[in-house]
């Protein structure tokens, strides 16, 4: 059997700097842990229009088609401005989401104790804390037709359109009761049934799943303004949290920063599974390239270690590895270590980049 394959796309930026400890993480678990995979890497974004006037070569394309999964730093920055919107760096993220047909988006919100302080919720609200947003990706308000700007009388009219099929529903639905089953085991389900009827759609198809395929999972289903209010009274009510494009687009950032830094946050993009069983499958930090930091070795790592992380989880069935390196991150954390993003209000003397990274894989060799 051939060693599970990862394309690496460092793109722009800190993406780069980030990238570079994960490739040592990875190799790591080569040598210590007798997990190798096939590694390439490839440009994205801003390198990528550099190298070939667009954000995104088709080989390169090709590559994340094939790829078991597709670990991606970030894109985008200042000297790419000014390009025109169809070779923007950001297009390129769009085109691997879109071609790859992306559909359920993974946001955790996890807070590690030792950084429980960074939350602007009380401690005791959010140490522990964690919980999993799965957001509707490609479908919904963000791609609805009829859209646009119309003239009606004498004024113009914005529109747009939140339209969900059903196997839309059905399919990010049956991602996150797959998901809770490999967590605590509820979801929680959120729209707005009570004035959308694309709403009513989501609850009665969700519902509907739950029932015929995922009976085993505790569902409870829950008004999106309702779930935004008991997100930041009551966070650790939740387990994984189902929800269409608009509202996820806002839950997920909301939920993000009860756990404190940009720098420590993961996600995953996953698509339909493919031939071998393995989701279609893109992991990336949910910051962007930080051009106000870059090259200054001041970016946290964590982001992109901890989504490497979820890969092993979430497409290489290696749950117990994904947890052996997360401790290793909550150990390093717990003995003070921090990158210039985690300074609190009391001060110290922030690690860089490669020091984090020294870090975790001396906590990693601690684990064995
Ligand atoms: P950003 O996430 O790059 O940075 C926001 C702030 O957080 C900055 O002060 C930055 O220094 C800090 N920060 C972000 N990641 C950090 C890390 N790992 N460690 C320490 N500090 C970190 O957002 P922005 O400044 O709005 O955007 C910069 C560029 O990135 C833009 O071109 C934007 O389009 C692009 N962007 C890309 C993505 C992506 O690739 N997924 C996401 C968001 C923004």
């Amino acid at each position: 059997m051939s060693n599970p394959s990862l394309l690496i796309l460092p793109g722009d930026g800190i993406g780069p700097e980030v990238m570079d400890q994960v490739t040592r993480i990875i190799d790591w678990f080569a040598a210590k842990r007798d997990l190798p995979f096939d590694v390439e890497t490839d440009l994205v974004g801003g390198a990528a229009y550099d190298a070939h006037g667009t954000p995104l070569h088709d080989d390169t394309m090709a590559k994340a088609l094939a790829a078991d999964a597709v670990l991606l730093g970030a894109v985008g920055g200042p000297k790419y401005d000014d390009l025109d919107f169809a070779v923007k760096p950001e297009r390129g993220l769009l085109r691997l989401r879109k071609e790859m047909d992306l559909f359920s988006n993974l946001r955790p919100a996890q807070c590690f104790d030792a950084l429980a302080d960074f939350s602007s919720l009380k401690p005791e609200l959010v140490a522990g804390l964690d919980i999993m947003i799965v957001r509707e990706l490609t479908s919904g308000v963000y791609f609805g037709e009829p859209r646009g700007i119309i003239e009606e009388g004498n004024e113009r009219v914005g529109i747009n359109t939140q339209r969900y099929t059903e196997s839309e529903i059905d399919r990010v639905a049956r991602s996150a009761f797959e998901l809770a089953r490999r967590r605590n085991n509820k979801v929680c389900s959120m729209e707005k049934a009570n004035v959308m009827e694309s709403g009513i759609l989501w609850r009665e198809v969700v519902q509907k799943v739950h029932d015929t395929d995922y009976p085993d999972v505790e569902l409870s289903h829950m008004y999106a303004d309702n779930g935004a209010m008991q997100l930041v009274r009551a966070p650790k009510q939740f387990d994984v949290i189902v929800t269409d494009n608009l509202f996820g687009d806002i839950l997920s950032d909301c939920a993000a920063m009860l756990t404190g830094s940009l720098g420590m946050l993961p996600s995953a993009s996953l698509g339909a599974p493919m031939a071998n069983g393995r989701p279609k499958a893109m992991y990336e930090p949910v910051h962007g390239s930080a051009p106000d930091i870059t090259g200054q070795g001041k970016a946290n790592p964590i982001a992109c270690i901890l989504s490497f992380a979820m890969a092993l989880r979430y497409s290489f069935d290696q749950g117990d590895e994904a947890t052996r390196l997360e401790d290793a991150i909550e150990k390093v954390l717990a003995d003070g270590a921090r990158t210039a993003d985690l300074m609190g209000p009391e001060g110290g003397t922030p690690i860089s980049t490669t020091e984090m990274g020294d870090a975790i894989l001396a906590a990693l060799d601690a684990s064995l």
